[in-house]
């Protein structure tokens, strides 16, 4: 056993019994981790102000050597998730990104970039009354760390170019688009139109910075979210809880 400290971010909570909880952070340095606080529902414990879903704290946990729940013994808030005042979509959303984050990583495999990622989205989620594009950003960022980022530059048939086409067929099974000539044997029911592939095709290879000035349409935002619904689900073999709540 040995104590460990970093940075994370609540991502469920659940009663373990009258008094304890097991709390599931995605952490800066570690990835997930399962922790049982013991005591954190009597009112004065002391990670009582800490503990809500979202939060970000510091905190310091003995780290099981073997298997069963790291055990908690410190967590201080940094931030509590608070979503633009009368914004119901933000908070929603704040909830998928916690279920990402969830579903898609694994305990003890850390992702800094991804864990910056969720900060910087649930930030905007606290400071603006819009979600889309800081929501699509993470959503390429957790793909991308976990290796699921969908090809965008070339046709997933046959490696060519994809060619100008007004559209492209999209794929979920093999992660990408198909040029003409590759089209016509497959099957798929999302297409998205040329303006948007170029926009998703900036935005993976891109700085976060120079991606915030991008301006999305609605057409293209809806788009967007298809494709990436649909790929979150295929990864899934689900449709993600929250998905419903994201529609345009
Ligand atoms: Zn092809």
């Amino acid at each position: 056993m040995s104590n460990e400290k970093t940075e994370g971010l609540i991502i469920r909570l659940a009663d373990f019994s009258e008094s304890s909880k097991v709390i599931t952070w995605f952490t800066r340095d570690f990835g997930k981790i399962a922790s049982l606080a013991k005591g954190a529902k009597r009112l004065k414990s002391s990670f009582e102000a800490a503990i809500d879903l979202l939060a970000t704290c510091r905190i310091v946990f003995i780290r099981k050597s073997s298997g069963g729940l790291d055990l908690l013994t410190e967590a201080q808030l940094v931030n509590r998730f608070r979503p633009y005042p009368g914004n119901l979509s933000n908070l929603y959303v704040g909830y998928y990104i916690a279920e990402l984050l969830d579903a898609l990583t694994e305990e003890y495999d850390p992702h800094p970039e991804l864990f910056d990622a969720a900060c910087v989205v649930l930030q905007h989620l606290q400071e603006h009354d819009d979600y889309q594009k800081s929501l699509i950003i993470f959503e390429l960022t957790i793909l991308e760390e976990i290796g699921q980022l969908p090809q965008f530059q070339y046709c997933t048939g046959c490696s060519q170019e994809l060619g100008e086409l007004e559209s492209y067929l999209y794929d979920a099974n093999n992660g990408g688009l198909y040029c003409q000539h590759c089209e016509q044997q497959r099957h798929g029911k999302v297409r998205v139109s040329r303006g948007t592939i170029t926009i998703l095709q900036k935005l993976t290879v891109e700085n976060t910075l120079l991606s915030q000035r991008l301006n999305l349409s609605l057409q293209q935002q809806r788009e967007i979210r298809q494709l990436l619904s649909t790929t979150m689900s295929h990864i899934l073999g689900r449709r993600p809880k929250m998905a419903p709540y994201l529609q345009l």
